[in-house]
């Protein structure tokens, strides 16, 4: 691929990306924040991006936050949103469930996650199990591994990002998913890691990696960059393609969505990609439209 990226660093290389587009989609990690940290200037950049009349949507990949506790996370930053401006992988995989597979009102979903992806099947009247459950903590020494039975009232088996992961869990999601018959396999994301404060450390797609492992299936995947996270966003927002950017730090995922979903895209330095990915011998397939250092940079606007 000989197609290159488009690097801004003039006020007038921003000014200019800025007229072409109407709605513009945010990547949250590594574009917006950084773990616990603001980028400088976004919070600025998108308050003056709506007193232009633009359209902001946040698309995220992190499915440990129901929309409500991201809708906090905005607050505590300072930048005004409202919820039917966030998506997150935890949301398009219950709406998957519910609206997709019509997933029955008899059965429930094993998850391997935290509460924010249990509060996102609560709300779309999925039954589900596993997951905060204190009894999937404890410790299940190897004279119990035969207690893990099938169950048939589980028909899938959902993973997402859950810091209390154990051998437990993902015995149970073995045992669902190679006894239950037609059990679904489903991944809130497969990011492989994600930043926090300058450092990276194991997403999603690490945590369900064993269970890829162990069950030689393949799993339905959710996040970005497939297609089931923006037919999430489309069941509530329509936007003009031609006129709409994907604005991310994570190629594989961000970059990638933006060209599934047919629309340019902004990569941030900020975040998982450094310039080893773009230029290297490790350099990356997928090309950007354009790249920024900072979502930041575009301050020098609102200064104007
Ligand atoms: N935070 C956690 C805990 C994650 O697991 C992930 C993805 O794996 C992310 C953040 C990435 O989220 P975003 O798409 O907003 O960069
Ligand atoms: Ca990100």
């Amino acid at each position: 691929d000989t197609t290159e990226s488009k690097r801004l660093t003039t006020a007038q290389d921003y000014a200019s990306l800025i007229d072409k587009f109407d709605t513009f989609l945010f990547d949250c990690d590594g574009v917006i924040w950084s773990g616990p940290k603001l980028i400088p200037g976004v919070r600025e950049v998108i308050a003056w991006l709506r007193t232009k009349g633009k359209n902001v949507l946040f698309v995220s990949n992190n499915a440990s936050k129901s929309r409500p506790m991201y809708k906090k996370t905005f607050d505590d930053f300072g930048i005004d949103t409202t919820d039917d401006e966030l998506f997150n992988s935890g949301f398009a995989s219950a709406l998957y469930l519910a609206k997709i597979l019509n997933f029955p009102k008899d059965k429930k979903v094993y998850v391997i996650g935290m509460k924010g992806l249990e509060e996102e099947l609560d709300a779309v009247g999925v039954a589900h199990c596993g997951g905060s459950d204190p009894a999937e903590m404890e410790y299940m020494p190897a004279k119990d591994y035969t207690s893990v039975t099938p169950d048939p009232s589980v028909g899938a088996v959902l993973c997402g990002f859950d810091a209390f992961v154990n051998y437990k869990k993902y015995s149970k999601a073995h045992t669902y998913l190679t006894k239950n018959p037609g059990c679904h396999f489903i991944l809130t994301n497969t990011d492989a890691t994600f930043p926090s404060g300058g450092e990276f450390y194991p997403g999603s797609g690490a945590m369900s990696a064993p269970l890829v492992y162990s069950t030689k299936m393949t799993p339905t995947v959710i996040g970005k960059p497939n297609s089931h996270m923006m037919d999430a966003i489309l069941a509530s927002k329509d936007f003009d393609r031609s006129r709409t950017i994907m604005v991310g730090d994570n190629l594989e995922t961000d970059i990638l969505f933006g060209q599934n979903s047919g629309i340019e895209t902004l990569l941030t330095m900020t975040g998982v990609t450094n310039e080893d990915h773009l230029l290297g011998p490790k350099k990356s397939s997928t090309v950007p439209t354009y790249i920024v250092n900072s979502l930041g940079d575009f301050k020098v606007l609102v200064d104007e």
